[in-house]
């Protein structure tokens, strides 16, 4: 069966708008993505029709609402395949996840011990654990990555140790665009018995997440980069890993039982659910990860490798380009810089063409700052780009090229 492109951009009034007098190219998909009809009516829905506070009343709407807020809780792990909807902790996206994380891993890691990110990471897996490393005492050490964004695995397997009490790493770069080969990486740290958090906030929207093969301790992402609204995001974590940790903010929900001497705290998951959650936001996400499941995850990763390819071709035809990030297996992210060029006079010439890219570190400046230039600018492809977008912008690129020269 085709792609099917033209039903999917009619969900999405959005992208149908003219910017600068031009067709909106919207190729800014790894910093948001764009919400279809069916996510928003949802969340409308829910405020028109039943919304109330979870798991508190007897009353009909609250009842309406804990379950259909489970309901999607349940969804979310059938969706990545965990084992139980207990290890689906709903928060507010990736940093969230990552700060809860590292607020709860805090007395699992002490003076000398060692966390091991990548030299890829976004700064939401980065900043939190160098800030745990520098009040444990404990160091924060990082596996290199190669000039084309390939991690280097040997080195990998020499950098873990029995200090080594986290590996965080991300499954794709949102620069260079590299799909880690995180089942690997997570075998091998396993083998060293080092427990392994992958920062999803890429993967969950250009590849399947299985992990009942991964076997990830943890597993994070946000729902905005997956078609679902803002204000919502995923903590998996292993049964056994959520039962162990502490509780992470204090409140109601998270409770089991209150007295002015002690508490009590309750039950997987919602001892990491302190006050009321985005009950809205849960159900927006539930319905995303629906409607991709309905097109299918492999026809959509399989379509923006076909864009990706395209741009990528097209682009390296312009005198000076420079592809940041040509790993083997690449996610629909395009990086580049033009020889003489700065990428914001590149950006703001796109702009007036009504393309929308992206151009800076990325939150990833140790990783900018390593490849020794300014930045980027970045496009980043969604189920709903065409090729001929993609032909208008490589275009709409050698001409600013040709203007700004
Ligand atoms: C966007 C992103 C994050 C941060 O996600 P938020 O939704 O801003 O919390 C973290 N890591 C990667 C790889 C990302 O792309």
């Amino acid at each position: 069966m085709a792609y099917p492109i033209d039903k999917i951009r009619e969900d999405f009034p959005i992208l149908h708008q003219k910017i600068n007098d031009k067709p909106l190219i919207y190729f800014d998909n790894s910093a948001t993505t764009q919400k279809p009809k069916p996510v928003i009516e949802r969340i409308s829905d829910y405020y028109l029709y039943y919304n109330s506070n979870v798991h508190r009343g007897v009353h009909h709407l609250s009842q309406v609402a804990t379950e259909a807020y489970e309901k999607a809780r349940q969804y979310v792990a059938d969706y990545i395949h965990a084992k139980e909807s207990s290890e689906i902790v709903f928060t507010r996206g990736t940093t969230e996840s990552i700060n809860l994380l590292a607020n709860c891993l805090l007395p699992w890691i002490g003076s000398g011990d060692e966390v091991l990110i990548s030299a890829m990471e976004h700064h939401s897996n980065l900043v939190p654990w160098q800030q745990l490393c520098q009040k444990q005492k404990a160091n924060m050490r990082v596996l290199p990555v190669d000039i084309q964004g390939n991690l280097d695995l040997d080195f990998l397997d020499k950098l873990l140790n029995t200090q080594t009490k986290l590996l965080a790493i991300t499954h794709i770069s949102n620069v260079l665009g590299t799909i880690n080969p995180i089942k690997e990486i997570i075998e091998v740290a396993h083998r060293k018995g080092v427990p392994v958090l992958i920062d999803g906030a890429q993967g969950i929207a250009h590849t399947q997440v299985d992990i009942s093969k991964l076997k990830a301790d943890f597993y994070v992402f946000s729902g905005h980069k997956v078609y679902a609204p803002m204000g919502i995001g995923v903590l998996y974590g292993r049964k056994t890993w959520l039962q162990r940790l502490p509780p992470y903010q204090f409140g109601g929900e998270m409770i089991g039982h209150v007295s002015f001497e002690k508490t009590t705290f309750n039950e997987l998951p919602y001892k990491y659910e302190a006050g009321t959650p985005n009950v809205a936001g849960a159900l927006g996400l539930e319905t995303a990860l629906r409607y991709v499941d309905t097109i299918g995850i492999h026809n959509i990763s399989a379509h923006e490798d076909r864009l990706l390819q395209k741009a990528t071709e097209k682009l390296q035809n312009i005198d000076g380009m420079r592809i940041i990030g040509t790993a083997k297996h690449k996610a629909a992210v395009l990086s580049f810089i033009v020889n003489g060029i700065h990428p914001y006079d590149l950006d703001t010439l796109l702009n007036q063409m009504g393309i929308a890219v992206r151009t800076g570190h990325h939150c990833a400046q140790p990783l900018i700052d390593f490849l020794g230039i300014p930045g980027t600018v970045r496009a980043s492809f969604g189920m709903y780009n065409t090729v001929e977008e993609v032909d208008i912008f490589a275009d709409a690129v050698a001409q600013a090229v040709k203007m700004l020269r």
